[in-house]
C-alpha cells in the first residue's frame, strides 16, 4: 500500500520551516502532495501560481513530493484525490487552538480524513511566512529563513 499525505497551506512564501516538515514527512509517507490553498479571506504577497512555482522549484529533485493548487475545501480535495491523511506543523502553543479547530472541522466534514502533526524543529519554532514578509518589507535579511530562490523572489517583489 502506498502511504500518501496532503500538506496544505498558504505557503506565502514557503520557508525553511515548511521545508523541514516536508523532508521529515517523506521519511514516513511514500508520497507527499503539497497543496497551495486559496484563502479568499487572506491577501497574499505571492499569487497562487507564484507560490506553486516557488515550492516546485524547491522539491523538483524529489520524486515523492508533488505540488498542486486548489480553490475550495481541503476535504473536497482529499476526497477527489482519495488521500485521507493531512499533515500540519505545530510551533508554539498559539498554533494549537487553530489547528485543533481546523482538524476537528475537517473530521466533522469528512470522517475518513485525519490529521498528523509534526512538531517544528526548534531552529524554526519562531519562523512564519508572515515574519519573513514583514522583514523583507523593511529590507531585513531573511537568508537564514528561506531558500535562495525564495529570497530572490521576495527581493524582486519589493523592488517591483
Ligand atoms: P496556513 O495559512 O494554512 O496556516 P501556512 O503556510 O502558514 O498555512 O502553514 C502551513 C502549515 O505549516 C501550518 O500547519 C503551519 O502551522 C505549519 N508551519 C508554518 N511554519 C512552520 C514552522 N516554522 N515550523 C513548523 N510548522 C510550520
Amino acid at each position: 500500500m502506498t502511504r500518501k499525505a496532503i500538506y496544505p497551506g498558504s505557503f506565502d512564501p514557503i520557508t525553511n520551516g515548511h521545508i523541514d516538515i516536508v523532508n521529515r514527512a517523506t521519511e514516513i509517507f511514500d508520497e507527499v502532495t503539497i497543496v497551495v490553498f486559496d484563502n479568499p479571506n487572506k491577501t497574499t504577497l505571492f499569487s497562487f501560481e507564484e507560490r506553486r512555482k516557488l515550492i516546485s522549484e524547491q522539491f523538483c529533485h524529489l520524486a515523492s513530493v508533488t505540488v498542486d493548487v486548489y480553490r475550495g475545501l481541503l476535504v473536497d480535495y482529499a476526497k477527489q484525490k482519495s488521500i485521507f491523511t493531512i499533515i500540519r506543523g505545530l510551533r508554539a502553543l498559539s498554533d494549537f487552538d487553530y489547528e485543533l479547530q481546523f482538524s476537528l472541522t475537517n473530521r466533522k466534514l469528512a470522517s475518513e480524513v485525519d490529521t498528523i502533526f509534526f512538531m517544528t524543529d526548534e531552529k524554526y519554532s519562531y519562523l512564519s511566512s508572515s515574519l519573513v514578509r514583514q522583514l523583507v518589507q523593511f529590507k531585513g535579511d531573511v537568508s537564514a529563513f528561506v531558500p535562495v530562490h525564495v529570497n530572490n523572489a521576495l527581493r524582486s517583489k519589493f523592488n517591483e
